[in-house]
């Protein structure tokens, strides 16, 4: 039942327009962006300060009311999404937007964590700095949600996830204490690195109000390659290849099957093959630099040069503009739209040793077709990371609704076979409540354990998030 008087003294404390109660008001925050969660909630806070975040947790600990961050709803497991019970409060940090600084000496940006993640990048980039997060919701993100995801996109080749970026963080505990630790030191060895526990803790231990972050120089000369491969050994060797020659200018080396060309082709207006030829499989690498296109040019054109002669592609196209960049980039980004028009399927967000990547290839296809046969295999992702999104779509001519009978056992088949090399059920999407089962049966038990307790440190009356991660 809705408490009433508890939204009252909500109310009270953080003004009445910070406080939504009414059904209507808060029914769009109650599912998530893929339409797989729906939950209940008694009011939508959207506090403006710290010390408003703050008076709110208090409150909510002491009446032991569930709270559930939400950033810009863009995750992928329904982590943001409440449960069932109609006592939940979603808290937002959508009005909590400043940049606090940013220093272009120390190459720190300071900024709160309703920030929009692509109003964040062109900040600094009008500063002639880089904030290197890039992930194609770049422009609904925030990012409280994507150090609570320790969200991942296309530079961890060379930039490595949230975590990496992050150099302190302030945050309010779910008592309603204020941990202070936006710190912009790039170096800190005092304990425990407490704040890298609250990156990609998915608002289970308190909400991040802020955050201090890397910054890196500007790289404006870009090029863009899209080779053509014939399997994912070679794809393989490339990425050693250019590893090596490329060095630190290699900042994305992603991939995709023929597979999800043919979807974005079909679904997504104005898009173009790239080659006059359908080959099985497509690497795109982006190479960057602060100074000297000519130079740069010059490299990808030798190392590409090269890769043909060795046969580790059979065709590349480099791009001659910043136009073209962005078309090859589109061929990329516009595969989970394609696939999303193409009907329901189902998403597997794992990460694998990258030298394991081939076999698992083969392997993982196997028992996907032994299990059903025709289920489409959707594959790509950041190889360089080796982070593959290994999504099935139905079988041509299977009903909507095929994958509600069959999408578990499917799922099984996947991530025991992720398991068996070594890798990850969940490389950068996170738990949520989507792979909460999951969790529990591939983490390690001890890892599980420790986890519960530090939980239980920071949340001792459990109201932070309830039912996400586990
Ligand atoms: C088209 C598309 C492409 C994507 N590509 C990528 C990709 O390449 N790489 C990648 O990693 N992800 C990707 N994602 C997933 C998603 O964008 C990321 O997980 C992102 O970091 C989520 O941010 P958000 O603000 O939308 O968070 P939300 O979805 O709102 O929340 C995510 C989690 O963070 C918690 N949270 C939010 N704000 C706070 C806060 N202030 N304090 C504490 N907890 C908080 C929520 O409770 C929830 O657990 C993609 C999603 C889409 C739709």
């Amino acid at each position: 039942m809705t408490d009433l008087s508890f939204a009252q003294r909500l109310a009270d404390t953080l003004g009445t327009d910070a406080v939504s109660t009414s059904a209507d008001e808060i029914e769009p925050w109650l599912s998530d962006w893929r339409g797989m969660y729906k939950g209940k909630a008694q009011a939508v806070v959207r506090p403006s300060t710290t010390d408003e975040v703050a008076a709110c947790l208090a409150l909510c600990s002491d009446a032991r009311v569930p709270v559930v961050p939400r950033g810009g709803n863009t995750g992928l497991c329904g982590a943001a999404t409440p449960d069932a019970s109609p006592n939940n409060v979603i808290l937002s940090l959508d009005r909590m937007h400043a940049i606090r600084s940013i220093d272009t000496t120390g190459n720190t940006m300071v900024a709160e964590a309703g920030c929009i993640l692509g109003n964040l990048r062109r900040a600094a980039e009008e500063q002639h700095r880089l904030l290197p997060l890039s992930l194609a919701a770049e422009d609904s993100c925030q990012l409280g949600g994507n150090l609570s995801t320790n969200a991942g996109g296309v530079n961890v080749v060379r930039y490595g996830m949230t975590r990496e970026l992050a150099l302190g963080l302030e945050a309010v505990l779910p008592n309603g204490e204020i941990f202070h630790g936006l710190r912009t030191l790039r170096k800190d060895n005092t304990g425990y690195d407490l704040k890298q526990l609250m990156i990609g803790a998915e608002g289970t231990l308190g909400i991040i109000t802020a955050a201090a972050l890397r910054l890196y120089p500007r790289n404006d000369v870009r090029v863009v390659v899209l080779a053509a491969v014939n399997s994912a050994q070679q794809a393989l060797e490339l990425f050693e290849l250019l590893f090596e020659r490329g060095g630190p200018r290699m900042q994305a080396f992603e991939f995709f099957t023929a597979e999800c060309l043919d979807l974005v082709l079909a679904h997504v207006e104005g898009m173009r093959a790239p080659f006059a030829e359908r080959h099985p499989a497509y690497v795109l690498i982006e190479l960057a630099d602060t100074v000297d296109e000519t130079a740069l040019r010059a490299l990808v054109e030798t190392v590409i040069g090269e890769a043909l002669e060795r046969e580790l592609c059979t065709d590349a196209a480099v791009s001659e503009s910043i136009a073209q960049v962005n078309s090859m980039w589109r061929l990329r980004e516009e595969i989970s739209e394609a696939q999303r028009a193409d009907g329901p399927h189902v998403k597997h967000d794992v990460s694998l040793p990258i030298e394991a990547i081939p076999a698992f290839l083969e392997t993982a296809g196997e028992r996907v077709e032994k299990h059903h046969a025709g289920v489409r295999l959707i594959v790509f992702g950041h190889f360089g990371d080796g982070n593959l999104h290994y999504n099935l779509s139905r079988p041509s001519g299977a009903p909507r609704d095929f994958f509600a009978q069959h999408g578990e056992g499917l799922t099984a088949e996947v991530l025991d076979e992720v398991a068996r090399y070594g890798g990850s059920i969940s490389a950068e999407h996170g738990i949520g409540q989507l792979k909460r089962d999951y969790f529990s049966r591939y983490k390690d038990p001890l890892e599980i354990r420790l986890m519960r307790e530090i939980r239980k440190v920071f949340d001792p009356h459990g109201i932070m998030n309830p039912g996400k991660i586990f």
